[in-house]
């Protein structure tokens, strides 16, 4: 599906100096000055932060904390803007080396949907990378500045080596859904390296290693089912090459760095084209008649984006990056950040308010549960503070999901009572060594790709 251009340019952006995990940029901007698109305002001070860059042409009117779509205030830079498009030279980056591409990712503000910058991911302090994964599982993106699947699949071939160079990977793979027929056909058939690309099944333990040997390349796509969830990262990189990541880790602490289809797609512009990231895809969902996906500039508010589609009804809701494990906001102020993924809407019938009954039992939660825990006891135990036996039990092992709490007949909020008792938990426990689980369903194959 195609994605649409917001065509009204908002009247002021607000562009928050930290999009990312880390350390937040040193503006370099002031009051008064005047802005191109794509100028530089917000410069990293550590190696684990990402520059930040005007998405319009204007004046800026302050730096001031203002409300974010996390649910924070963070300082902005709020711009307010002019009708002119000019931009900064985009300058292309003719054959960069690896340390171009770590340089380019910085400056070029490329991160995470899930808030690392990129160039954290592909070259981690202290760690080595040998395989890079682009998780497509959770994108239908293949509309966006596309012209034709096909060119969005040879990009993300292109992008995919990019990342490689980047980290020094000898290997890398593109995971895409296995639902998701408009990618497999676009991936289906590309050339690699003069070979044909053929899609690749991820199945119990036929995990991509299986296929690097079985198809003699270094490049493969797989596809699997979608797992969604906050803390999708573990569980995603176990289950496709079979590596466990202990509690308290991260994919990097097993080799692996899994990067997203916006900042695959980021690094292939800010080479190819010179351009920074300034702006990124959304999707709008809910009771609303418009473009399912959007264009849009970062720091548009969303009120802008909300007076650009026809909501039917009186909006009841406002929800970022999605109804189950997002956040709900409580103004329309808030800002498309580079974490933004979505924007839902929901009417005021729709907002669930129902009272949360006793437990009856029925085991819903536990059969829904991808990584085999036990929502129903957990939920128990993290309301009693029984925070120890939670541990016991697994409980940083829940990705955040909220499929337990979907099925739930009693509408128990089991979700939020996990949450908390996994912070109480990550508190008490922060110096912990790493803990492995013997818990998760899917495979057997331990430390094997
Ligand atoms: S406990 Fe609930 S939220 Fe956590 S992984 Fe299981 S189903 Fe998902
Ligand atoms: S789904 Fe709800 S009611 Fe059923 S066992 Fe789980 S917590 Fe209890």
């Amino acid at each position: 599906m195609e994605s649409k251009r917001l065509k009204k340019i908002p009247e002021k952006v607000i562009i928050p100096l930290k999009q990312h995990l880390g350390t937040i940029c040193k503006p370099i901007v002031k009051k008064g000055d005047h802005v191109l698109i794509g100028q530089k305002i917000g410069e990293s001070v550590s190696y684990c932060s990402s520059d930040v860059h005007s998405s319009v042409c204007g004046e800026v009117t302050s730096i001031e904390e203002y409300p974010n779509p996390n649910g924070n205030k963070v300082l902005s830079v709020i711009i307010n803007t002019t009708d002119s498009q000019e931009t900064v030279p985009f300058v292309p980056k003719k054959n960069p080396s690896q340390k171009d591409l770590i340089a380019i990712m910085q400056d070029a503000g490329i991160v995470e949907h899930y808030g690392a910058p990129t160039h954290t991911v592909l070259k981690p302090e202290g760690k080595k990378i040998d395989l890079v994964l682009i998780n497509a599982t959770a994108s239908e993106w293949i509309g966006g500045k596309y012209a034709t699947p096909k060119e969005y699949a040879s990009q993300m071939i292109a992008a995919l080596k990019l990342l490689m160079k980047a980290s020094e990977a000898v290997k890398g793979a593109i995971i895409i859904r296995k639902d998701d027929k408009e990618s497999i056909d676009a991936f289906e058939g590309v050339q690699v390296d003069g070979k044909a690309l053929r899609v690749a099944p991820i199945l119990g333990t036929r995990r991509l290693g299986h296929y690097f040997k079985d198809q003699n390349t270094n490049i493969v796509v797989a596809s699997q089912q979608r797992i969604y969830g906050k803390n999708i990262l573990n569980f995603f990189t176990y289950n496709v090459t079979g590596r466990k990541v202990s509690v308290g880790c991260n994919p990097t602490d097993v080799g692996v760095a899994v990067c997203g289809v916006k900042s695959a797609k980021a690094l292939y512009d800010a080479v190819h084209e010179g351009k920074p990231y300034y702006e990124t895809v959304i999707t709008l969902e809910g009771t609303v008649d418009c473009p399912q996906f959007m264009l849009v500039r970062i720091g548009t508010p969303f009120k802008d984006i909300l007076e650009g589609c026809n909501f039917n009804g009186e909006i009841g809701k406002i929800i970022a990056n999605g109804v189950i494990t997002g956040v709900a906001q409580y103004t329309n102020e808030v800002p498309v950040t580079k974490g933004t993924t979505r924007i839902t809407l929901q009417t005021k019938e729709e907002v669930i308010r129902d009272e949360s009954l006793a437990c009856i039992h029925c085991a819903r939660c536990v059969d829904a549960c991808p990584v085999s825990l036990i929502p129903s006891r957990l939920s128990v135990l993290a309301d009693q503070g029984r925070f120890d036996e939670c541990r016991q039990m697994h409980i940083q092992f829940c990705i955040e999901c909220g499929r337990c709490a979907f099925v739930c007949p009693s509408k128990i909020h089991i979700l939020q009572l996990i949450r908390y008792a996994k912070n109480a938990i990550e508190g008490a426990y922060e110096d912990a060594a790493p803990k492995e689980s013997s818990n998760l369903k899917i495979g057997c194959s331990c430390g094997s790709e």
